[in-house]
């Protein structure tokens, strides 16, 4: 047979995770025409888009639109999907290199990041990921169990987007939340809920908040809660001044610390809910019996550690009662067996996007890998395309070089087969667009852009049933 990548052989490769990294991977393989193209690109939920189902706020509708091109790459020719195919449980690696050249490992960074403080598990300490699966209607957080009706105060750690989404979602009135496609079983609870103050924990200051800056600026035009930052708490350490106002300092950091001293600055509307933004604050320990009933917090400063300015707890303490903590302080990504991984960094071990079988070591023939799991939890949706794009050319370097995996089996119906004889209810694209059209029918009637399905079995339902 000839090369990989001739008319008579085409490139197959499957992409495992469809998230926009995986998307635009697909992309990017597909628009390539002279290796004649064929991509699978897997999910181990029916639904595809990764994060921008499961991760984007529900109050941000805008950012959700990238799914139309991903709708226009799901249309191309030789492409398809496979949802509710999990590598581990219906496919091992072994499976994928019986059917294809390459493999591209595309699944995010999904677990959370421990703080490693005592009290951290105590009941009313949650992950901010599980809180975002939840109201975002991922099927794996529908059981979660929220309680906000006897809440008061929630304290949120942490300084990024995913910080500022949570404690936005905490302070929404109910008319904003009930316009948007956030689950149904959320909107009651929080509809309920009777938390007054939502505290957000930076531990350094305001110019090395790692937000960007409409999603800082957001919390000032809630309807129903104040945002309120001590000024004492924001003036700016020398270093962090003389960099605010040098010619090299980046927008976003300069934009960010404008606008929260422009919170500082700004008389209180006495609404019902205040935001609370903290600096130089961090967790030392949550406290409580059977469920959370204080944070105690370490004052920090900062110091200068080979240019990077860090936390330096100044042994000052405080304790806040509170109900309900989120802990937002970044995503890490899981192993899957038989890849090498990175520990440390929490990715797969990799060199811009070729896997390597160790430290240092050899790539490891027709294996790749894009996005989170390649890089870390790091910048919005478009930087996936960059990297993607990274992986992707090494890739058709490979291609050329005659550097790929020998499947054994490289016929595309072959994989359709083995799943079948192993009883995978697999979801193809149009099984997806009849899941998506339901959805969205079911949210016409309340003007919602939809009401998603929260368990798989009820998404498999509404699957196609050739998709068997
Ligand atoms: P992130 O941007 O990495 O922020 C993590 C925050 O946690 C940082 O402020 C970090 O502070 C803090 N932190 C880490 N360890 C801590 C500790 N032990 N104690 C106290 N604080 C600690 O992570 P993320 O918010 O999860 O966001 C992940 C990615 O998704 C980011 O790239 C983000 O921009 C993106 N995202 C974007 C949007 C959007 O565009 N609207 C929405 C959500 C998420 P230090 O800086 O001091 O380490």
């Amino acid at each position: 047979m000839s090369q990989p990548g001739s008319p008579d052989n085409p490139l197959r490769v499957a992409i495992i995770g469809a998230g926009p990294s995986g998307f635009y991977a697909a992309d990017q393989i597909l628009k390539d025409e002279t290796t004649h193209a064929q991509v699978d690109l897997f999910d181990r939920l029916p639904t595809p888009y990764g994060l921008v189902r499961g991760g984007v706020a529900p109050d941000h509708p805008k950012i959700k639109s990238v799914t139309r091109m991903y709708e226009r790459t799901a249309a191309k020719e030789g492409f398809r999907f496979f949802g509710n195919v999990e590598v581990g449980r219906d496919l091992g690696i072994v499976d994928f290199e019986n059917h294809y050249h390459a493999v591209m490992y595309t699944f995010g960074a999904e677990a959370d990041r421990e703080l490693g403080i005592p009290g951290e598990d105590l009941p009313g300490s949650f992950a901010a990921t599980a809180f975002v699966g939840w109201y975002n209607a991922h099927p794996d957080y529908a059981d979660r169990n929220f309680n906000l009706d006897r809440a008061k105060r929630a304290v949120v750690i942490g300084n990024g987007n995913v910080a500022m989404d949570v404690a936005r979602m905490l302070a929404l009135d109910d008319a904003e939340l009930r316009k948007t496609d956030i689950a149904d079983h959320a909107i009651d609870v929080l509809d309920a809920s009777t938390i007054e103050e939502i505290v957000v924990l930076g531990r350094r200051g305001p110019a090395q908040a790692a937000y960007t800056n409409p999603e800082v600026k957001e919390l000032g035009e809630l309807e129903e809660a104040d945002v309120i930052v001590d000024p004492s708490e924001i003036e700016l350490d020398p270093v962090s001044q003389a960099y605010i106002e040098g010619d090299e300092v980046d927008k976003t950091t300069r934009v960010n610390v404008e606008i929260v001293r422009g919170f500082a600055a700004k008389a209180h509307e006495s609404k019902p809910k205040r935001v609370v933004l903290r600096f130089l604050a961090s967790p030392i320990e949550i406290r409580g019996g059977d469920r959370v009933k204080s944070i105690v917090i370490g004052r920090n400063e900062l110091v200068d550690d080979d240019g990077t300015l860090r936390a330096r707890d100044t042994g000052e303490r405080e304790e806040l009662e509170c109900d309900l903590i989120l802990r937002s302080v970044g995503y890490t990504g899981i192993p899957i067996d038989g890849v090498p991984f990175d520990e440390k960094r929490g990715t797969i071990l990799n060199e811009h996007g070729r896997v390597l079988e160790e430290h240092g070591g050899e790539h490891r023939t027709g294996h790749y890998t894009a996005g989170w799991i390649k890089r870390g939890p790091s910048g919005v949706i478009g930087t996936n395309k960059k990297d993607a794009q990274e992986t992707v050319n090494h890739l058709l370097e490979d291609v050329a070089a005659g550097k790929l995996i020998d499947p054994s089996s490289p016929a595309p119906d072959s994989i359709e087969t083995l799943l079948k004889d192993r009883g995978t209810h697999y979801v193809s694209f149009s099984g997806w667009e009849k899941i998506d059209a339901e959805e969205v029918g079911r949210g016409e009637p309340h003007g919602r852009p939809r009401v998603k399905f929260v368990r798989v079995d009820e998404m498999l339902e509404h699957a196609s049933s050739d998709d068997k």
